[in-house]
């Protein structure tokens, strides 16, 4: 046997998991593991903390640990409340439970506080006066060494007395912070004595007006990964040359070494990904709101009708990777396709109706035909689809003169109307501008669907609905928000809003077959032959209102390959 083959178990681990098994496997934190979420309440989840969300949680539960949701709140200005509900809704949905082990770093502020004490008192950390733009001048270049902060060699204890000054409100904001004392000719920029702590006298969703002085992310979040003993602190790769500096404070402060690993943020082309771009979006008008079903945030397409399940999948099947790179959208969109195949409902809707009346068709009558709610599930049940002699049909699935490759409708031609009968074109009315108004036709009664002698082939099979049956509803057609495929391709003094693509959303009225009446909110079906569709908040019963998930076929792009 060649012993390069390895079992089919371990050919499937991807980076992280061959550290985290490493580590079990050497006992490093035990057989444990224990990872968290966490994200800063300030803005919605999008796609790319979904990534983050199936990957922390997911690493949990194949090695039986447990994962925190922890909110990284330590910027009061950009933080709320409506975030922090929004992000707790969002990983529910994705199918994620944290159990009682919901966290915030504020819990923490008092123990942080005490940790920066402890940095003062072994000559590790310093209060400095310079500004914050001083102290980014100072810091120098990867190549030139920075310069040293006059307030460098204060002494502890006057340190300690400066320190508890700023926590007590005695300064303004800007006028001092803690630095960490550490090597400002470090090749890496963030050991040359990074902020610890700011002043910021702003009220905290969470500990209102009893902090004036804030910790800084760097100094907050490997100290709430060891706090929580994070077993693997799992990131994106901006934190890696942060790594150095956290594992600093790690051993001065003699904490939990929780094992930081990164790896590449998603990016997905037609999307911007950064919460301060998608609040652009909303703040100025480009979209309605953060659930806008345009929006790649977990809200929105939740409303789209994208599922849990094609979001985990997609997760899934991109992986993660060392190096940053950019996924097709399409892939995205291949996932949903592939799960409302297996469990949406079918049902025929016309979006660009013309009238079709069937001349020997009896008036009055009406006809129960039966479809299959879903074809892909063997044991699917039928639904009722009402016939008649007045129907609708796509526009588009008629032509006047059609080129050799038609196969649908048009004059002396027959096509099959779907669960029904073949019928041939006799007639087209048009109004007094050449527009045509109806199409007159012939249905053959032997070749109702199902029946043996309903075997005669044509060429075309097309969607229709009743007219006395049809149900009138409201259609969002969503396409892409961005035109380029990296929207922030702009020229110099330009920037992303000017790659919006302009026909994101049209408006369309469908007629629809009668089951997708009574549709709930989030409610998908498959209108055959067109596309996914979603029942919006906004539809009631008098007014049905559907979002289109996503066409059918990628018109796009070919994804084949890309996969
Ligand atoms: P943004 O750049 O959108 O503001 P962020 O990193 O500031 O994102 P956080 O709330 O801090 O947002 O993120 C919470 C978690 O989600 C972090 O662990 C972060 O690494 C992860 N995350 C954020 N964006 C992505 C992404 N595009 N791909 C993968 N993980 C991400
Ligand atoms: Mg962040």
């Amino acid at each position: 046997m060649n012993s390069e083959i390895k079992p089919e178990s371990e050919k499937s681990l991807n980076f992280i998991e061959v550290f985290v098994e490493e580590d079990m496997k050497n006992n490093r934190f035990g057989k444990h593991i224990h990872t968290r979420f966490p994200p800063e309440p300030n803005g919605y989840l999008h796609i790319g903390h979904a990534k983050s969300i199936c990957l922390n949680f997911g690493l949990a539960q194949k090695y039986g640990g447990l994962t925190n949701l922890r909110f990284d709140d330590t910027n009061p200005v950009t933080e709320d409340v409506e975030y922090v509900d929004s992000i707790k809704e969002d990983v529910r949905w994705l199918g994620f439970d944290w159990g009682d082990r919901e966290y915030y770093a504020s819990d923490y502020f008092d123990t942080l506080y005490a940790y920066a004490v402890k940095l003062i008192e072994k000559g590790l950390a310093y209060v400095c006066d310079l500004s914050v733009e001083e102290i980014a001048n100072n810091r120098g270049t990867p190549t030139r060494p920075g310069v040293e902060s006059p307030f460098r060699n204060r002494s502890v204890e006057e340190n300690l007395k400066l320190f508890e000054e700023m926590k007590n409100g005695k300064y303004k904001r800007g006028e001092k912070v803690l630095r960490a004392k550490i090597d400002m000719a470090s090749p890496n920029m963030h050991m040359r004595d990074p902020i610890l702590y700011r002043i910021i006298h702003e009220p905290h969703h969470r500990t209102g007006n009893k902090w004036c002085i804030y910790p800084s992310y760097d100094f907050a979040h490997g100290q709430c990964d060891s706090l929580e003993k994070i077993t693997h602190s799992i990131c994106t790769l901006e934190f890696e040359v942060h790594r150095p500096l956290y594992e600093w404070f790690i051993k001065e402060l003699e904490i939990f070494p929780s094992r930081q690993i990164e790896f590449a943020r998603l990016n997905l082309t037609y999307t911007v990904m950064s919460k301060r771009k998608l609040l652009r979006l909303v703040k100025e008008g480009y979209v309605n709101g953060w659930n806008d079903p345009r929006m790649l945030t977990i809200c929105g397409l939740r409303r789209r009708g994208y599922t849990p399940a094609s979001i985990r999948a997609f997760a899934e099947r991109i992986g993660v990777a060392k190096r940053d790179n950019i996924i097709d959208i399409a892939v995205l969109e291949f996932c949903i396709r592939e799960d409302l195949n297996k469990t949406a409902p079918r049902a025929m809707a016309v979006l660009n109706p013309v009238k079709l009346t069937l001349i020997n068709y009896p008036e009055g009558k009406t006809e129960m035909l039966k479809g299959k709610i879903n074809p892909e599930d063997e044991n699917s049940a039928f639904r009722d689809i009402p016939f008649s002699k007045h129907l609708y049909i796509e526009r588009d699935d008629f032509m006047e003169n059609p080129p050799k490759e038609f196969h649908r409708l048009s004059p002396g031609k027959e096509v099959r109307l779907k669960y029904a009968y073949i019928i041939k074109c006799v007639d087209v009315i048009k109004d007094a501008s050449g527009h045509i108004t109806e199409i007159i036709c012939t249905y053959d009664p032997e070749t109702k669907s199902g029946l043996p002698q309903a075997n005669r082939k044509v060429k075309g099979t097309i969607h229709w609905v009743s007219e006395p049956h049809a149900l009138k509803a409201e259609v969002r057609l969503f396409d892409r928000l961005f035109l380029k495929e990296n929207p922030d391709e702009v020229d110099e003094g330009h920037d992303f809003t000017e790659n919006i693509n302009p026909d994101s959303l049209k408006v369309a009225e469908a007629l629809c077959e009668p089951s997708v009446d009574g549709a709930r909110n989030l409610q998908s079906f498959q209108f055959e032959r067109i596309g996914y569709f979603c029942c919006d908040k906004d539809s009631t019963p008098q007014q049905l209102v559907f979002n289109r998930t996503v066409t059918l076929k990628d018109t796009w792009a070919k994804i084949s390959g890309k996969m």
